[in-house]
């Protein structure tokens, strides 16, 4: 049966008009589907994604949208077994597919859950410490991200319709901007049926999510300042839309990621005996069969030293000798098929181009051995191919082949591993298999530069390793040059390609307000009531204890450094604390410092204040000796409610001595009820 596919425009499932695209099966070449966007107003669309999604996602708050997030992971999740069987016309095995939509709903909770712990309930985020301009601390600096006030246009490759949707989607949505999705027309069958997911769980504000299935027409013509275009497919594409006049003249900013021809490497300190060999081979075998090479990730470039090339190659060549290709439905298959014949027809070509130069070693580029439909199921059989000179090599380094398809070549030292990788000119991922910290190290000074990620996998972390190939939500993904110089996921990190950092420039107290965190200069009241007896919610930012002052003796340092085993000379030894250059003679633990501003603080009884939970930020500033005293101010500097009943509150906490002196400063954490 042909679906045919919609796109979800201004709040409502469209046909597209006119010609219409035909989506083929991988497997056998039916026409699964037809996509066409035909007919779209793309200038409305984008306007009502400003003027009606982007004010209604801008009035959540960090952990609402967060929610929204859960619940749209978990919708995944409960009808996947409807993206499973529509993946199956792309090519992909069941193991593939995992990868696509669990790895996809898997992200989504991922950045859903980082965005409840990492990210205030709030709708800006304070980005780093405040400055001091002035003098007198009445004229202070800020930086805060806030939520642009355009759309993202996600325009999407065909390798992982759900996963590739989602990992862009979340953090878009979590920043607050909405999201007009344009999938790859190959897979379009898989990425409609997700929206359509989404979109039926009803937590999606209105305009919060688009769909385009087919071309974007006019829509770039439309785009501003306030917009992000994110896009991953190949560099031929992402050159011609950064280019766009109106993209260039906007200056709209553009996540690109692109080709990226990737390396492996096996360290000069493995042998054929050692298991980072093992892991080696496996992983290479490994990234060729999955997904039948199409990962933006994949190793397409093997480097062993020198001595070690027939042994890898002879390894590898058993392995992949192993490998059954055919229709995923088939449970013996283990490699599935290309997208589609074009594709296959590119690979090809691609590789008969790569075997100017490399020698093939492995696998066939024009004929398949397939337990699926040889003619019209787009199968390829897996290439390795081998270059013993790969200084004089230039396809190989130039090249992405988006297929099963990876080259071995030798090194001669670590030197020449990590220039031989580097000239990928700027990938996504680099992999090496060494247990020695010190060529990891080398490694990362010499290559970093050219890649988004670098794995280093060896005996000990292989068990729980998630090898070369997979972009995780709390890394980054992207890379330099070649790879696009775009960034994606990393934590919270992506959602800040989705907001405007600014400076801010005030005085502390109009500052406090805006970032809802008391500010050193910030006015504070004076506590009447002390405020462990104040609940979270009627806790006031600024609200300040000062305590009486107490003076801490050398009885008190001894009893202190007996009771805690804490014998350091500088409390206990008047010569040598003399002698040292900070001391200048025998001074009081910083540990009883806190200890007795606890008690100096601290209200007794059972009320609102249900636990202490940590101290942040702590600085010993100025010793205090026997005889001087201290006394505290503890200042409510930020709340942040964790559930219905509970909120954390950030106090500060000020030690100063007899002559008013900063002696001790830190943040001290508490649970408390609502
Ligand atoms: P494309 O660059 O052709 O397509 C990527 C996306 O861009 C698709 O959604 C495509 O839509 C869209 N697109 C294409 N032209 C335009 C345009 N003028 N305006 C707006 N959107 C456009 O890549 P393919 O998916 O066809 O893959 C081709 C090659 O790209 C692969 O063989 C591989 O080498 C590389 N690639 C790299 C990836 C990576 O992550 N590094 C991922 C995927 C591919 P539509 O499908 O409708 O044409």
């Amino acid at each position: 049966m042909t679906i045919r596919l919609q796109n979800y425009s201004v709040d409502a499932w469209v046909s597209g008009v006119g010609a219409e695209q035909p989506v083929v099966s991988a497997i056998n070449g039916e026409v699964v589907a037809l996509a066409s966007s035909g007919g779209l107003d793309f200038a409305a669309m984008l306007e009502h994604a400003r003027s009606v999604g982007g004010p209604a996602l801008r009035a959540m708050t960090f952990h609402q949208r967060a929610n929204i997030l859960k619940a749209l992971a978990q919708a995944i999740i409960e009808r996947k077994e409807e993206l499973y069987a529509l993946s199956v016309t792309t090519g992909a095995t069941r193991g593939d597919s995992w990868i696509d939509i669990e790895g996809g709903a898997g992200t989504l909770f991922s950045i859903s859950a980082k965005g409840r712990r990492e990210l205030p309930d709030d709708v800006l985020i304070v980005d780093g410490e405040l400055e001091q301009i002035g003098k007198e601390g009445t004229f202070v600096g800020q930086h805060v991200y806030t939520t642009l006030h355009g759309a993202a246009l996600h325009i999407n490759a065909f390798n992982f319709p759900v996963w590739g949707m989602l990992e862009k989607l979340g953090p878009a949505l979590l920043a607050g901007i909405p999201v007009i999705v344009k999938p790859a027309t190959a897979t379009a069958q898989v990425a409609e049926h997700a929206v359509r997911i989404m979109i039926e769980t009803g937590v999606l504000p209105r305009g919060g999510l688009q769909l385009i299935v087919g071309p974007v027409g006019d829509t770039l013509d439309h785009l501003g300042c306030q917009d992000v275009v994110s896009f991953t497919g190949s560099a031929a594409t992402a050159v011609k839309l950064q280019t766009h006049p109106v993209i260039a003249r906007e200056a709209v900013r553009f996540i690109a990621e692109r080709d990226s021809i990737n390396a492996s490497i096996l360290g000069p300190d493995a042998d054929a005996d050692s298991p980072e060999f093992g892991l080696f081979v496996k992983e290479i075998v490994r990234e060729m069969t999955v997904k039948a090479g199409q990962k933006c990730t994949a190793i397409r470039r093997a480097f062993v030293p020198r001595g070690l090339l027939d042994r890898t190659q002879q390894e590898i060549e058993d392995r992949l000798s192993k490998v059954v290709i055919g229709d995923p439905a088939n449970d013996t298959v283990t490699m599935g098929a290309l997208v589609g014949i074009s594709q296959r027809e590119d690979v090809r070509a691609k590789a008969r181009e790569l075997a100017t130069e490399c020698k093939l070693i492995f696998g066939s580029i024009d004929t398949v051995e397939t337990l699926g439909d040889a003619v019209l199921g787009a199968y390829q059989s897996p290439l390795l191919f081998r270059n013993d000179d790969p200084w004089t090599a230039k396809v190989v380094h130039d090249l992405e082949i988006f297929g099963p398809v990876c080259t071995l070549m030798p090194y001669d030292d670590p030197g020449d591993a990590l220039a031989l990788a580097n000239r990928g000119n700027g990938s996504l991922a680099l992999s090496v298999f060494s247990h020695s910290p010190d060529v990891v190290r080398a490694f990362v000074l010499g290559s970093g530069a050219f890649h988004g990620r670098l794995a280093f996998i060896d005996r000990d972390c292989a068990k729980e390793s998630t090898g070369h190939g997979s972009p995780l939500p709390m890394l980054i993904h992207g890379g330099p040059g070649r790879a696009g110089g775009g960034e994606e996921m990393g934590g919270m990190r992506a959602v800040k390609h989705y907001m405007q950092r600014s400076a801010l420039q005030g005085s502390p107290r109009s500052l406090s307000t805006v970032v809802r965190q008391w500010l050193p200069g910030a006015p504070q009241t004076e506590a009447i009531a002390h405020p462990f007896r104040k609940r979270f919610g009627e806790l006031e930012l600024g609200y300040t204890l000062k305590t009486e002052s107490r003076t801490i003796t050398l009885d008190d340092v001894e009893h202190f450094a007996h009771f805690t085993g804490d014998t350091f000379y500088a409390h206990m030894d008047e010569v040598a604390a003399a002698a040292s250059p900070i001391f200048g003679g025998r001074v009081a633990h910083g540990y009883l410092i806190l200890s007795f501003a606890a008690g100096l603080f601290v209200d007794p009884a059972p009320g609102p204040v249900l636990a202490n939970f940590g101290l942040e930020n702590l600085r010993f500033i100025k010793p205090v000796k026997p005889g001087e005293s201290i006394k505290v101010a503890l200042t409510a500097k930020a709340k942040s409610l964790r559930s219905p009943k509970m909120g954390e509150v950030r106090w500060s906490v000020a030690v100063t001595n007899q002559d008013n002196e900063l002696v001790a400063a830190y943040d001290l954490l508490t649970m408390n009820a609502v």
